[in-house]
């Protein structure tokens, strides 16, 4: 597996619309590849999601989930956000919101780097889409896990997280937003 360069925000395949894979190209050794290494990516760069045009790949995929390691899994209970995103590989996902509440929250995303904003989302989602193995599933999400759904689609249409800000007066560096903000 190799770990894969992160385009950042200012890079145009952030901003296009990608394009949908059919069955048999989602089981291609390309495609598998590129989710290993989308995973992997995520991992290196501790996300909890990652869209393929955020690795210069213009197909409409995203990978998401806490990928913990053994020492992390041993101290569940320190986990700060308390909401673990289960692993998996969406392709073609569409989105349908579930109910009229919204949430506000932080966001952060691997291609703008050290920033965290508040931005409301749908708080329940069912997502369709196929899984690696080119089969249809659906995912019914609420809350982070729905938040994440949301913002790694959103990427697959050129949408970044600041495009969904109201106002932008909870922008903050990662920095300050652990000094001040993350309790
Ligand atoms: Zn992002």
């Amino acid at each position: 597996m190799s770990i894969l360069k992160v385009a950042r925000m200012g890079h145009p395949i952030l901003r296009g619309k990608a394009r949908p894979l059919e069955p048999a190209e989602i089981r291609s050794t390309r495609i598998q590849k590129l989710i290993d290494d989308m995973f992997e990516t995520m991992k290196e760069y501790q996300g909890v999601g990652l869209a393929a045009p955020q690795v210069h790949e213009d197909v409409r995929l995203f990978v998401a989930g806490l990928v913990r390691n053994s020492d992390e899994e041993a101290d569940e209970n320190e986990d700060e956000d308390g909401e673990d995103v289960p692993l998996m590989a969406l392709i073609n996902p569409e989105i349908t919101i579930v109910g009229r509440e919204t949430v506000e929250d932080w966001e952060g995303c691997l291609s703008i780097p050290d920033i965290r904003g508040r931005v409301s989302r749908a708080e329940k989602i069912v997502a369709r889409a196929y899984d690696r193995a080119g089969k249809r599933i659906e995912v019914r999400a609420s809350g982070f896990t729905a938040r994440v759904i949301q913002h790694e689609t959103d990427h697959l249409d050129g949408v970044l997280f600041f495009d969904r800000m109201k106002e932008f007066g909870s922008l903050t560096f990662l920095d300050e937003f652990g000094r001040y903000w993350s309790q």
